[in-house]
């Protein structure tokens, strides 16, 4: 079953992880885009405060050389320069000319200021060469010379970033005693410092960014898990257990659904849905129960199948009527039910009924419908056979219908019998151009026969008549009493001698026939068609009739011929 399938593969399990993968990925995009921004916010941040610092620091720096240079101490200013240099993490300082050459490295300056005092009011010093400078540092010196504005670059050197402010140190009034007044700038002051400070703090920084986020993005996710879980997995799991046991068979389910109101308005909707198929379904199982009594009970034996016509039910009265148990009835399959399959196969597909449903089956008569069962949608889901035991009923029809037909004293066939036989014969013999005979007697003075011997004497000599008239004829013929002590029969296809010769032997039969030792005699009337021209049954009997009349009248005993009139 499908409903199975899914609770093996762990269908619930597998929505309350789809959602929490769909919550912790969407999550972890926004964090890690929030966490990004954030990052390069205090990378930027942390650089810019290095960058101030530095340049604060220059600044500082500078004033003070500034103030120790308008001293007019350039040795102290030198010796300052060196004392800076020790201050931890402060990589390089450097007092640059304009043109970029580092100052205190030769006597340049010492020679301008001592020509422009006019006395030599400076030592010369020891020159200190190899200083160079790159193109790009010299144009960045440029810049800060021509603006008069601090400037900070940073670079890369072997691997290590650094940062480098040039401070212009302003050519003040002061100055301009020593070293004229032909620059605005009197010189740079370059300090460089390593920027691993700063690049630990951004790593540092970010190895926070990335912890924070892993114990929120652990932390929601724990609480996103829980909340599915209470919220849908719960509720889905609850309601998909009772819908798997109700497909399972266990109709009656009451799914008790905590959670947002949608779920419990399905569980609610569940709920009502599994009231009403209960209610169905008991209503199905005691209609199948009142169904299966009857069929259980059913005089008449059932044998269903289904849609492959493989026998799935067998009721007791089909057992009793077929002779066998339901599991030899299913091996043998059920078109042999019979044991023949192709009268059987014959009956379940004759839809015109042209073919006879009632056979002998171990003396037995048994009635045999078979149907095919189709759905609503003409599907078809099974076949049926319904199996009478017609045996009784069929001898009280022939009882019957033979005592319908039949005179009871006589056990000849009756007047009703001979009114029907004789019309039925007569068409045929017209049809068909057949010759037809007709034969009516009357016995001979039986009325003082009666009042001689006893109506009871006269009624054996009926019956004595009547025993002889049935083995008198073919079993085509048919012997009949007329009606009291007048007999007739109808001889199809019998001509004018055959009924003559039929006749006179019946007679001399008679005439030698002794009743308790009694004797009596008839006359007998034939009529033939077509020879005596008769139109309908009732004339060829009027006319036999009349054959009997002419036969009384030429003194009794004896056979008359109706005149032929073709
Ligand atoms: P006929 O030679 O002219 O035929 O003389 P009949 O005496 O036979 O005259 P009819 O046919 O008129 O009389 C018939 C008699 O047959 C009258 C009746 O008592 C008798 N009969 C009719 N039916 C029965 C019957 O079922 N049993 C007995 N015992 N007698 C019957
Ligand atoms: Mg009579
Ligand atoms: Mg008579």
């Amino acid at each position: 079953m499908e409903t199975a399938k899914l609770n093996r593969l762990g269908f619930l399990d597998g929505i309350g992880n789809r959602l929490l993968a769909l919550i912790g990925s969407t999550f972890l995009i926004g964090t890690v885009g929030i966490a990004l921004f954030f990052a390069h916010d205090q990378e930027r941040m942390i650089l810019s405060n290095h960058e101030r610092s530095l340049t604060l620091l220059t600044h500082t720096v500078g004033s003070g050389l500034q103030t120790i240079m308008q001293s007019g101490s350039a040795e102290i200013a030198e010796s300052y320069i060196e004392d800076i240099k020790h201050i931890k993490d402060l990589g390089n300082i450097r007092i640059l000319r304009t043109n970029g050459v580092q100052a205190f490295t030769d006597n340049v300056t010492v020679k301008q200021v001592n020509e422009l005092m006019g006395v030599d009011q400076f030592p010369e010093r020891e020159i200190i060469s190899g200083l160079t400078y790159s193109v790009s540092e010299l144009s960045t010196l440029k810049k800060v010379v021509a603006s008069g504005l601090s400037k900070s670059v940073t670079s890369l050197d072997n691997g290590n970033a650094t940062m480098t402010v040039f401070y212009p140190i302003p050519n003040e009034e002061e100055c301009t005693i020593c070293h004229g007044s032909d620059n605005k700038v009197r010189g740079v002051l370059e300090i460089t410092t390593s920027m691993q400070q700063a690049q630990n703090d951004i790593q540092g920084m970010r190895i926070r960014i990335v912890l924070i986020q892993i114990t929120v993005l652990v932390l929601i996710l724990t609480i996103v898990f829980k909340k599915i879980s209470q919220y849908v997995v719960a509720p889905i799991e609850d309601l998909s257990s009772s819908m798997v046991a109700m497909t399972e068979g266990h109709i009656r389910q009451e799914a008790d659904v905590e959670g947002c109101c949608e779920f419990r308005m399905m569980a609610a909707c569940f709920n009502e849905m599994s009231e009403e198929l209960a209610r169905t379904y008991s209503g199905l199982q005691n209609e199948r129960d009142k169904l299966t009594t009857i069929i259980l009970g059913a005089r008449e034996g059932i044998v269903v199948t289904d849609r492959s016509e493989e026998i799935v039910l067998v009721n007791p009265a089909a057992e009793r009527l077929l002779g066998k148990n339901t599991l030899e009835l299913r091996k043998k399959g059920f078109r042999s039910i019979i044991d023949n399959p192709e009268h059987f196969a014959a009956i379940l597909e004759d839809d015109l009924k042209s073919v006879p449903d009632i056979v002998v089956y171990k003396g037995r008569m048994l009635q045999i419908q078979a149907t095919t069962i189709y759905s609503n949608e003409k599907t078809m889901v099974g076949s049926a056979a319904l199996i009478r035991d017609v045996t009784q009923e069929k001898k009280l029809e022939n009882e019957l219908r033979y005592l319908s037909t039949t005179d009871a004293l006589t056990k000849l066939f009756n007047r009703r019998h001979f009114d029907s036989v004789l019309e039925e014969e007569f068409k045929r013999a017209k049809r068909y151009k057949l010759v037809l005979g007709l034969l009516l007697f009357d016995v001979d003075h039986f009325k003082k026969f009666n009042d001689t011997y006893g109506h009871d004497q006269g009624d054996r000599v009926l019956q004595a008549i009547g025993k002889v008239m049935n083995g008198h004829f073919r079993d085509i013929d048919h012997p009949c009493r007329y009606g009291g002590e007048e007999f007739c029969a109808v001889l199809p296809s019998t001509g004018l001698e055959g009924v003559q010769n039929v006749a006179e032997r019946l007679r001399e039969k008679i005439s030698d026939m002794r009743v308790d030792g009694l004797q009596v005699h008839i006359s007998i009337g034939v009529s033939i068609f077509p020879n005596s021209g008769a139109k309908s049954p009732d004339e060829l009997l009027k006319m036999a009739d009349e054959a009997l009349y002419q036969a009384k009248e030429q003194g009794r005993n004896r056979v008359c011929i109706a005149p032929s009139k073709v």
